[in-house]
């Protein structure tokens, strides 16, 4: 390197490109595990339960009730580019699934060690299939035989994901903390659980011991939003919730969002934002909530908000982030803005008859 003339370019190996892609989408084990969650919710399960070891860089496991793989498609599962989603690009403006890529099990299959066992209702056993760099691979070692094998299994789909980042060791030295990222899956589960509330969800650490370890989240099926924040975040928070709903044409959004009021004075701010189902950071939206509780609430105090925002899919871009974790929509400002609105009328109302109780 340095003097003389340019260097050749030259094309990469295949999987080395396929490996520095897997990394963009798969940049830590909570990222893997949303995908996963999306991929459980997508099939219509009801149930998800995660076990985690060591932080999910060991042991990343899903299990749901959902509409299963079908065995023909295992062949395929991993492939990059390969879904049951979306045919054309057209129907990305019309999306309903988390999914559309499927890029998904393809990264994971070149950072981890995958394997899947699924159940459609229509067949009599499950299958099993393990995957490596996209490709299906024997389940057993040693075997020269790629093809599915027939195993007991529950209707739906359980995915095990293991030695995630085995064979890209900088990443995996930056992500020397398995407690840290422990907190962020468990973060994850936590948001998802509140969003789909109703939907059974459990998370654990696995356990080495044949002592069942309790889980860190164990939601019920049928439970509200609100039970699911009692439940994370305790009572203190959920009795000073308010619930704002509004809907408005232009901008074209719907507003669904339980929100703290000026009795509420966190020592961290809690913002859970989705928008068309999907977690997301938003800076302007918490930017903008920030300010508004800046004026309402006592310095260094901060509120709690769980916020759902509808907006019309052909306003939105939900493929300008690798990991999905950033959208851009059309009307951001004006959008931000309205939300800001409601709110302030909420707890305004909030306010006069909490006043007027106090009258009478
Ligand atoms: P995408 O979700 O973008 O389609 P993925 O790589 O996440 O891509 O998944 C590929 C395909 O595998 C999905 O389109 C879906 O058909 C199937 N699949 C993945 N996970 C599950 C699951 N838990 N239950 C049923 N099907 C699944
Ligand atoms: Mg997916």
């Amino acid at each position: 390197a340095g003097a003389g003339g340019p260097r050749p370019i030259a094309k990469l190996p295949q999987h080395v490109v396929n490996r520095i892609a897997a990394g963009e989408i798969i940049q830590r084990p909570s990222n893997a595990l949303k995908e996963l969650i999306e991929n459980s919710l997508d099939a219509g399960a009801t149930t998800i339960r995660i076990t985690v070891k060591e932080g999910g860089l060991k042991l990343l496991q899903i299990q749901d009730n959902g509409s299963g793989i079908r065995k023909d498609d295992l062949p395929i599962l991993c492939e990059r580019f390969t879904t049951s989603k979306i045919k054309a690009f057209e129907d990305l403006s019309s999306l309903g699934t988390y999914g559309f890529r499927g890029e998904a099990l393809a990264s994971i299959s070149h950072v981890a060690h995958l394997s899947v066992t699924t159940k459609t209702r229509e067949e009599t056993c499950a299958w099993k299939a393990a995957y490596s760099d996209g490709v299906m691979i024997p389940v057993k070692s040693g075997s020269s035989d790629a093809s599915p094998i027939p195993c007991a299994g529950n209707d739906g789909t359980v995915l095990v994901v293991e030695d995630l980042f085995f064979n890209t060791p900088q990443r995996l030295k930056a992500l020397r903390s398995a407690s840290d990222e422990y907190a962020r899956i468990v973060q994850v589960v936590l948001s998802y659980s509140i969003h789909n509330a109703g939907i059974g969800m459990s998370c654990r650490k696995a356990s080495s011991g044949p002592s069942n370890a309790t889980a860190d989240i164990n939601t019920s099926v049928g439970a509200s939003a609100l039970d699911n924040i009692g439940l994370h975040y305790g009572d203190a928070v959920k009795r000073e919730l308010v619930e704002v709903t509004a809907e408005s044409s232009d901008p074209n959004v719907r507003i669904k969002a339980w929100c703290s009021g000026a009795n509420y004075q966190g020592k961290k701010g809690t913002y859970l934002f989705f928008i068309n189902n999907r977690l997301v950071d938003c800076s302007p939206l918490k930017r903008a909530l920030e300010a508004f509780y800046g004026t309402l609430l006592a310095k260094g105090t901060h509120p709690f908000v769980y916020l759902s925002l509808d907006i019309d899919p052909t306003k939105i871009d939900v493929n300008v982030h690798p990991t999905k974790k950033e959208v851009g929509f059309e009307d951001e400002e004006e959008i931000v803005q309205l939300v800001c609105e409601k709110l302030a009328e909420k707890l305004a109302e909030q306010g006069e008859s909490r006043s007027y109780k106090v009258q009478t």
